[in-house]
């Protein structure tokens, strides 16, 4: 995984906040931010969370059913606590060219209806773990290919799923938010608790919202240190009259107006 983690770092490294009306968030807040975390991975289980109920906030956790293994009650759990849980697909397929994989595992091995069929046995596994029928995806790799094709055409029309997080560019900061097509900005190894910070400041100052994205805490791969997580998390608590920390579903119900 080191060398998608590279790759996705590369690719994700890029601004993606985008601008919010003035009186869109609950209780008068100035901005908005989701923090999100992929992958099922046990440091979330382990360091992220503890540290995300310590500062009483919620984040959005993107399992893939394959990587749930043994931590099927400590997901329960964390759903139990009001933590979200997403989908990301059972297998986490992935193009070939970013690390070594299995075949059966390789993006151009799947197809549009195996991927949507993933996204739906996915729904159902969180449905078993939490109870609801609403979940929001997270594009694996964040990519839409399936054997050469590009399934998200499919998937706006599938009824899977109402939000799709992505690593794509929201282009003018004042665009509306395509809902199958959230931006995301990751954080991941070397990056300090003072860099991400920097970036959640600008987001307070311009009064937008943003999706942060990450994989591991302090463990596993892609890792932010157990340290700068808990910095940021400080931070935004230092700032809870102005920032908004709500789970992904939330915030985007918000900035799309959905709900
Ligand atoms: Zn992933």
């Amino acid at each position: 995984m080191r060398k998608l983690a590279l790759i996705l770092t590369a690719a994700m490294a890029m601004n993606h906040a985008v601008s919010a009306e003035p009186g869109r968030w609950p209780g008068g807040h100035k901005a908005a931010i989701a923090l999100t975390y992929d992958d099922a991975l046990p440091s979330q289980l382990d360091i992220a969370i503890p540290q995300l109920d310590a500062a009483g906030f919620k984040g959005t956790f993107f399992l893939i059913g394959r990587e749930i293994k043994g931590n099927l009650t400590r997901w329960q759990a964390v759903a139990a606590k009001g933590h979200e849980l997403g989908n990301h697909t059972v297998t986490h397929s992935c193009p070939r060219a970013l690390f070594e994989m299995p075949p059966q595992y390789m993006s151009e091995n799947s197809s549009v209806a195996v991927q949507l069929t993933e996204i739906q046995t996915m729904n159902n596994l969180l449905q078993a773990i939490d109870g609801r029928s609403d979940h929001a995806y997270a594009t694996p790799c964040g990519q839409t290919l399936a054997g050469g094709a590009d399934y998200l055409p499919a998937l706006r029309t599938a009824h899977l799923t109402r939000y799709v997080r992505a690593a794509a560019e929201p282009g003018d900061n004042s665009q509306a938010i395509d809902p199958f097509v959230v931006p995301s900005h990751f954080f991941g190894q070397g990056d300090s608790g003072a860099k991400m910070i920097a970036y959640v400041e600008g987001v307070r100052q311009r009064g937008g919202v943003a999706v942060i994205g990450f994989h591991g805490v302090g463990g596993d791969y892609l890792e932010v240190t157990a340290e700068a997580h808990k910095q940021l998390l400080d931070y935004l608590k230092a700032h809870e009259s102005e920032i908004w920390v709500g789970r992904f579903t939330e915030v985007l119900d918000r900035a799309t107006h959905q709900r």
